[in-house]
């Protein structure tokens, strides 16, 4: 069994183009703050259909210039998911708010509306939602909640790009939308994100603040002759260099192909898990499309914490890189350290339980996929 190739959960596709377009920078005369950037902007808006889109050094630098363009500070509460990456939560604490987690919905591991509604108080700025697994969030009841009480929606589509929610793309629905290029996520940069955001004036915030606050660059100052500029604000490097900004392009281009691979190999992973007794996939509600960049399973039944850990041991031991995503944030020591206390999000405690990712990424095939679905079952029936 373990002489077979080990399958990872996800992992890039780089592939002669994506090299020659990197090696094409190299050779040009802009390494960083070149027209690969805007390039790469323009063609990110089209794609999730936003009117701007701001390409910056990672995911996380997205999440935290959309708290800063939505003007929270300390004092403030953000409500946030609780069963993400701890990235979502530590943006609002870059910028000194409070974190209130928000529990999820047992089927879809979605931050659950009516939870976020009953964590509102006069103090609460903004909301982080997560596509989990590439889900689209509850955006339409969580607008309501927002215009209500002047909220700002940022939504954190590190995993959804490419996903739709009552038609129209994740990226052009959100206040703020923020996309990661990290190596495990749909398409890659090496390191490197996005913010989309239908605002114009929130883009110019973004466009300063990802470069110290400055709003020229050095490209126009070069244009225009002059060497004046001027730091308006405390911004950041957080800019995304051309040379990541040419993989970018590359990636973008194969992304729908990519896209249609995971959603096939979704779909045969349900046909597959469905004579499957205790294993409970992510429901997918009728008005959306998921981007796929997990394929979440949920063991239920008996003793789920010592069968969850039995089922990652052998399959781990069968070559096959299933993982967990996530421990509920607030479970982290940083996060106990600041007072939060276990049991405060009992269903994200419960679904992480048995939580277990499978192995889902364009360059797997239907017999790697029985592998894993064999390894799986036998996992279960404890052998
Ligand atoms: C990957 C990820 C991030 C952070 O992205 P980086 O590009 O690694 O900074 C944030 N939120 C979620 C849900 C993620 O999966």
């Amino acid at each position: 069994m373990t002489s077979q190739p080990f399958i990872p959960y996800g992992r890039q596709i780089i592939e002669d183009d994506d090299v020659a377009a990197v090696v094409d920078v190299l050779n040009s005369n802009w390494l960083t703050t070149g027209p690969a950037v805007g390039q790469f902007e323009e063609e990110f808006a089209k794609y999730v259909g936003s009117e701007y889109a701001v390409a910056v050094s990672s995911g996380t630098a997205a999440l935290h210039l959309a708290m800063l363009a939505a003007g929270v500070s300390e004092g403030d509460e953000v409500i946030v998911s609780a069963l993400t990456f701890v990235a979502s939560a530590n943006a609002a604490r870059y910028v000194g708010a409070t974190v209130v987690f928000a529990d999820i919905d047992p089927n879809t591991f979605l931050m659950a509306p009516d939870a976020v509604a009953a964590l509102v108080t006069p103090r609460t700025k903004a909301i982080v939602t997560v596509d989990y697994a590439g889900l689209p969030s509850e955006l339409g009841p969580l607008r309501a909640i927002a215009d209500a009480h002047n909220l700002t929606i940022i939504e954190d589509a590190s995993h959804a790009p490419g996903a739709t929610y009552q038609g129209r793309p994740v990226g052009s629905i959100a206040d703020f939308t923020a996309f990661s290029f990290h190596p495990v996520k749909h398409i890659t940069t090496g390191e490197g994100g996005m913010v989309t955001t239908q605002s114009e004036a929130a883009s110019h915030a973004l466009r300063a603040l990802r470069s110290h606050g400055i709003a020229s660059d050095f490209r126009s100052r070069e244009a225009m002759g002059t060497w004046e500029y001027d730091q308006v604000e405390l911004g950041f490097n957080y800019r995304l260099a051309d040379t990541n900004c040419a993989l970018g392009l590359t990636q973008l281009r194969k992304q729908p192909d990519w896209l249609a691979k995971r959603r096939g190999l979704a779909a045969r992973y349900k046909e597959l898990l469905a004579s499957i007794p205790d294993v409970q996939p992510q429901l997918v509600p009728a008005d959306r499309e998921s981007a796929w960049h997990l394929f979440p399973i949920r063991i239920t039944g008996e003793n789920v914490v010592e069968r969850r850990r039995a089922v990652f041991e052998t399959m781990r031991a069968d070559g096959i890189g299933v993982n967990v995503h996530y421990r509920p944030v607030y479970l982290h020591t940083y996060y106990q350290n600041l007072g939060y206390p276990s049991g405060l999000c009992p269903v994200s405690e419960e679904v992480y339980d048995g939580l277990l990712s499978l192995p889902m990424w364009p360059g797997l095939d239907a017999p790697a996929q029985d592998r894993v679905v064999a390894s799986l079952t036998s996992a279960l029936a404890g052998q």
